[in-house]
């Protein structure tokens, strides 16, 4: 998607720092962390929010729970973490690329 930072990010044309990348995801630390470990888990297919998400594309959702399950071992924090996406700007998402974020590493504040 022309114009899409992560569909940037994920064909190489923006740099990251990637921890993680398969066939159908691509993690990265975010640019503006929130814990001591944030990380980006985008499927590697435009999918504005939960709302473009149907039997045809869930594999890649799907994906992106096997890659957390992976990233929590790597960066070793799987005493805890959570897992967030926001979907839709009165969420608060500010990329509309589906992504979830990881974050671990401090104690976590009450929803
Ligand atoms: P949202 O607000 O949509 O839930 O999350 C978007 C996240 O993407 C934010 O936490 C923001 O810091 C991160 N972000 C935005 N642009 C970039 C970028 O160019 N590189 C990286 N690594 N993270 C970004
Ligand atoms: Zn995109």
């Amino acid at each position: 998607m022309p114009d899409c930072i992560f569909c940037s990010i994920i064909n190489g044309s923006v740099a990251s720092d990637k921890v993680y990348e398969d066939e159908f995801v691509c993690a990265f630390r975010d640019i503006a962390p929130k814990a001591p470990v944030h990380i980006l888990i985008v499927p590697k297919m435009h999918l504005r929010d939960v709302s473009a998400v149907n039997a045809e594309n869930s594999q890649f959702v799907a994906k992106c729970f096997e890659a957390a399950a992976k990233i929590a071992e790597s960066e070793k924090v799987t005493g805890g973490y959570r897992i967030i996406s926001n979907n839709g700007a009165l969420a608060g998402q500010t990329v509309f690329h589906l992504h979830f974020h990881l974050l671990a590493g401090k104690k976590m504040s009450d929803l």
